[in-house]
């Protein structure tokens, strides 16, 4: 399984399809992409069951393949098996929020049942799907911002995670976050990259940051990385490390 995801000044979708071929060895079942399109301020999502080849071929039937912010996922399914509508990314309940998670969340069933109780419904049998619409139900209830929505959700969240979630009402931004699960950033001029390891990103940038478990990062363009901790809030200060090209 793998992530990957990109905002920037070039055109996502190359970036994020040769990046999900670079993680095909960490093992999947599914295949998705979500791009950005600033001009329309449209969410667009291509997901299917197989390999990123056959993500690749569907997209090319009907998916307009333009944006410069753009979130890519290949699943090993945990919950809900291996389908079209299992497969990442899931957009919340009123369409603005997508995400994309490699792990586990264990407390799903109660989280789930809550979420019911004040009227979501799900598309998809999966954990990950509950996970966008806590936080939804977070932005909503508390009228924040994603970064601080994302960390309150986490917090009530028990499992393992690599996950990165956009918010189509501020599109200027990404939010990734760790804990068990392997996250690099890739710090470039003017665009980030993200995915489960730097492979997807070293032909463009030598600098990387590797966030550590239970950190989150606001991802935002044109300004810098903010890292802190999911359970305290404090501000921690990335280390940029230099990779070997
Ligand atoms: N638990 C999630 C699911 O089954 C993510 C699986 C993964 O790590 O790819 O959809």
């Amino acid at each position: 399984c793998g992530i990957v995801g990109y905002i920037g000044h070039r055109e996502a979708y190359p970036i994020v399809i040769k990046g999900l071929k670079r993680l095909e060895y960490r093992g999947y079942d599914s295949a998705g992409v979500m791009l950005y399109d600033n001009a329309e301020a449209v969410i667009k999502v291509c997901k299917t069951k197989g390999k990123v080849l056959d993500l690749e071929a569907k997209a090319k039937e009907n998916f307009a393949t333009n944006g410069t912010i753009g979130i890519g996922h290949t699943r090993w399914a945990t919950h809900g098996v291996p389908n079209d509508v299992n497969s990442h990314p899931h957009l919340s309940n009123s369409g603005e929020l997508a995400i994309i998670h490699n792990g586990i969340i264990e407390n799903y069933a109660p989280l789930k049942e809550e979420l019911i109780k004040r009227g979501y419904t799900f598309k998809s049998d999966t954990d990950t799907e509950v996970l966008v619409n806590l936080i939804e139900e977070v932005q909503k209830k508390e009228n924040i911002k994603l970064g601080k929505a994302v960390q309150i959700a986490l917090n009530q969240v028990v499992g393992a995670y690599a996950i990165a979630v956009f918010d189509k009402k501020n599109p200027n931004e990404i939010v990734a976050a760790r804990l068990g699960s392997p996250l690099a950033i890739g710090v470039g001029e003017g665009e980030y990259f993200i995915a489960s390891d730097a492979s997807p990103f070293i032909e463009y940038t030598s600098n990387a940051i590797y966030l550590e478990d239970g950190e989150m990062a606001n991802i935002r363009l044109h300004k810098p990385l903010k890292v802190r901790k999911i359970k305290d809030d404090s501000l921690v200060d990335p280390y940029i490390q230099e990779l070997q090209m």
